[in-house]
């Protein structure tokens, strides 16, 4: 059976459960999950690329991609790139 990722939509309403996203195991005809079965939050899914280099890899591209968006505010109307 297909491995969907899930992730909370709002960071503030969620709990420790779906605010970092989760995996879960579902049928495909299974319908897709609006909330968090732990706290009930809305919650979307994530496509993600299929099994080959799952978990830590996927995590780590995550990390890289957003530091590269990541700017730092220098003054009025100014942004620096971080790296
Ligand atoms: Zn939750």
């Amino acid at each position: 059976m297909p491995v969907y990722d899930y992730e909370a939509v709002s960071c503030e309403a969620s709990c420790a459960h779906c605010a970092k996203g989760f995996e879960i195991v579902q049928s495909i005809h299974d319908p897709r999950l609006t909330a968090c079965p732990k706290c009930g939050s809305p919650i979307r899914r994530v496509i993600t690329a299929p099994a080959i280099g799952r978990s830590k890899s996927k995590l780590d591209d995550r990390a890289k991609s957003a530091g590269f968006t990541k700017l730092k505010r220098l003054g009025k109307g100014e942004y620096e790139k971080m790296y």
